[in-house]
């Protein structure tokens, strides 16, 4: 049997945030992932995939949650990882991939000059792990909702945040896995961090070129082709959220639960709190 290398993460009820929507809300409490967020879900399942096809190495090109997850799964796996970031990148960030045993190339000005370096050292033994943009990353997401239908909860609706789209994919593929296809999700994303959202009002990909939120975790300039895809087969509704509520986002979810995250994911429990948002008008 294959070890996984995510866990099963607690799914809690908040009484809090659901006296506010008038609503049962409930946490999937991710941020606990070995690797400290989802991301360990759907690269863990690639990273195990590559290592079964004899992979000897694996390359991330991200300096935040993904880049931190490959250096885990590869630990994990026994297989070397090495990590290209762009120059912006905080020393602390290095720090943490390089406990995880990985090795740092800092190089290039932005994520994309990154990536250019990262894929341009792969082979069919060195395997490229994208952040966001692949199927098998997708189909280890969707184990997040996997476990919420098998602790028994079966959502009318799924709050989430979206970078590249790689957690919204998952997250569709969980619920068509559970003959759920059709529950709403609420898309969540940062002012200037809002390709998905972008993207939707024109009707096509777009690449917003510049990130400006502090949300760097949602910062991809353009999502996954199939995350855009699906909003059109697919109840999802895009939702922009501002730094600031993204920011109280985390500090209600501090107050009320004595957690801190980033504000990536403050922004889902900002949309949460929003009862305004017509998204939640027939779904209380
Ligand atoms: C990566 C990440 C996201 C966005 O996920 P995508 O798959 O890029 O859409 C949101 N929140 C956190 C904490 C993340 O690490």
């Amino acid at each position: 049997m294959t070890k996984l290398l995510h866990i099963n993460t607690p799914l809690i009820q908040s009484l809090s945030l659901g006296q506010k929507l008038n609503a049962n809300v409930w946490l999937k409490m991710d941020a606990m992932q070995p690797s400290g967020s989802f991301k360990t879900r759907g690269i863990g399942f690639i990273c195990q995939q590559y290592a079964k096809q004899g992979a000897k190495g694996f390359v991330s090109s991200s300096g935040g949650n993904a880049g931190l997850a490959v250096a885990y799964c590869g630990r994990q796996l026994n297989i070397p990882v090495t990590v290209y970031v762009p120059k912006t990148t905080k020393q602390r960030a290095i720090d943490l991939i390089q406990a995880e045993g990985a090795t740092v190339i800092v190089k290039g000005c932005n994520w994309a000059e990154a990536h250019t370096s990262a894929i341009q050292t792969c082979s069919d033994h060195i395997r490229y792990i994208h952040p966001f943009d692949a199927p098998e990353i997708w189909q280890g997401h969707a184990t997040i909702i996997d476990e919420v239908f098998d602790a028994g909860q079966v959502p009318d609706a799924v709050v989430l945040s979206v970078g590249g789209g790689g957690l919204l994919c998952g997250v569709v593929e969980g619920l068509k896995r559970n003959n759920a296809a059709n529950t709403p999700i609420l898309a969540v994303e940062t002012n200037g961090a809002d390709s998905l959202t972008q993207a939707c009002q024109a009707g096509e990909q777009v690449d917003i070129n510049n990130i400006t939120s502090i949300a760097t975790s949602l910062g991809a300039t353009q999502v996954a082709t199939q995350a855009f895809k699906y909003t059109q087969q697919y109840p999802i509704t895009p939702h922009t959220v501002t730094d600031l509520e993204a920011i109280i986002g985390c500090k209600t979810l501090l107050d009320e639960h004595r957690i801190l995250t980033e504000p990536a994911c403050g922004a889902s429990i900002a949309a949460t709190l929003n009862c305004d948002n017509p998204f939640w008008q027939d779904k209380r």
